[in-house]
């Protein structure tokens, strides 16, 4: 499961790509690992943006499953708390996880209910649809736990879901690969629409 200063590279390399590439902007979204050990989580610290997330624990709070910070640590953990504990008590395979609010993604599920895998490389990746949460809070509380568990609970390695009106939530056996799990998405949303606006196109000729 790797020690603290592991995770924490982890989660450093994790958040700054996501910035860098733009899928998360500003002072949104919030990832997290499992550990160290199984029943805690390292998450961001509420209110930071990725780009402050560091290799030193920077913006990083270390909490039990329930959000509860561990003796000894300072900072708030992400208000999405509920949601990561959530997913680590749902799936023990599940190592880290990516929210972010990438704008591609978001405008497709306003009118879908799930994102299709629509090219070669997302099926042989991911090798399902990925499905759309309707979860209508700016962040799952408990009593949305129903929803996301359904949303998981038929694919023994869910990548991903997209929560309406909101964002990604990718998932990986790591917080790496859950960051590129969240690119994919995002690439696979872009991909859909821009589809969708070729069908019109040509439909109109
Ligand atoms: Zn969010």
């Amino acid at each position: 499961m790797g020690g603290k200063n592991e995770h924490f590279t982890a989660l450093a390399l994790a958040a700054g790509r996501a910035y860098m590439r733009g899928i998360q902007t500003g002072s949104g979204g919030n990832l997290s690992c499992r550990g160290p050990g199984d029943n805690t989580m390292t998450v961001k610290a509420s209110g930071g943006s990725f780009a402050e997330v560091s290799a030193a624990g920077e913006s990083l709070v270390v909490t039990d499953l329930y959000g509860k910070p561990l003796p000894g640590e300072s900072g708030k953990p992400t208000r999405e708390f509920v949601l990561h504990g959530l997913l680590y008590r749902l799936l023990p395979e599940l190592g880290g996880i990516m929210h972010c609010h990438s704008p591609w993604s978001i405008a497709w599920a306003f009118d879908h209910d799930f994102l299709p895998a629509l090219t070669l490389h997302v099926q042989l990746k991911f090798g399902c649809d990925i499905p759309v949460v309707n979860v209508l809070s700016p962040m799952v509380r408990e009593e949305d736990a129903p929803l996301v568990e359904a949303a998981v609970k038929n694919n023994p390695r869910p990548p991903a879901f997209i929560l309406r009106a909101h964002g990604v939530v990718a998932l990986g056996k790591n917080v790496v690969e859950a960051e590129h799990n969240a690119e994919l998405v995002e690439e696979t949303a872009q991909i859909a629409l821009l589809r969708d606006f070729s069908e019109r196109l040509s439909n109109r000729r």
